[in-house]
């Protein structure tokens, strides 16, 4: 597709800058107080989670969950969440490229924290099919993302293949991302359109989204 390039851009860009990625964690209390809504929020059963990063949601699912498979493209990333998650028996993870990668099984909740941004819009009833065929009759899909107030911090790109933002890490190094930043109701239209039963909720400027998948005909 138009988008290969930026997409093989964006896996570099995490690939690169693994060993930065904790430091938002650190710094920005908003995330602190996101990561802690994991508590409230119906985790269940077997969890499957989707571009899971260093792990640091990971390894607060893994208390709610009975097993929680985690699958990210970057060797960097991953290597970085099994450190974290070392004394969590019930996670495994899974090196694959999501946007080719298909759910060997079904689970009781699919969780994603800020990968719905980084999925081009062309490529969204495709991923959104893939949510659904991860899922278990009754399970959940559970999202996290940044919402357009978000947009302001970030360098915007025009002219890209997809809505996209410039980032660089600490030794200079720029990389294009692609970044939609979701507004809760036309998010929720789209979900809705495509059958899915959905609530989203926003908190500071991003959102929080627990979805049903549509149920078979
Ligand atoms: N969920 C984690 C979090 O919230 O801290 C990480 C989110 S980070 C914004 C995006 C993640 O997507 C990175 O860990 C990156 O390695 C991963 N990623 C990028 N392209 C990917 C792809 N094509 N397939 C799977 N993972 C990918």
């Amino acid at each position: 597709m138009d988008d290969d390039a930026l997409l093989a851009e964006q896996l570099a860009y995490y690939k690169a800058g693994a060993a930065e990625y904790d430091r938002q964690y650190a710094e920005y209390e908003g995330l602190r107080k996101l990561l802690a809504v994991v508590d409230e929020l119906p985790i269940a059963g077997d969890v499957l989670e989707l571009a899971c990063g260093t792990g640091q949601w990971t390894s607060r699912l893994a208390p709610r969950a009975r097993s929680v498979t985690a699958v990210d493209a970057s060797a960097e990333v991953l290597a970085l969440a099994r450190a974290r998650t070392a004394a969590s028996p019930a996670v495994r993870f899974v090196q694959a490229d999501l946007f080719a990668w298909r759910p060997p099984r079904r689970y009781d909740t699919v969780f994603f924290a800020f990968w719905l941004s980084h999925v081009p819009p062309a490529r969204l009833p495709a991923f959104w099919n893939t949510v659904a065929a991860a899922l278990a009759p009754g399970g959940k899909a559970i999202f996290v993302d940044n919402g357009p107030a978000i947009a302001a911090e970030e360098e915007v790109l025009a002219d890209q293949p997809a809505p996209a933002v410039l980032r660089r890490l600490d030794d200079g190094s720029e990389y294009r991302v692609v970044k939609v930043f979701h507004d809760v109701r036309p998010l929720t239209d789209d979900l809705t359109a495509l059958g899915w039963s959905v609530r989203i909720r926003s908190m500071a400027g991003d959102f929080i989204g627990v979805a049903e998948p549509p149920r078979p005909s």
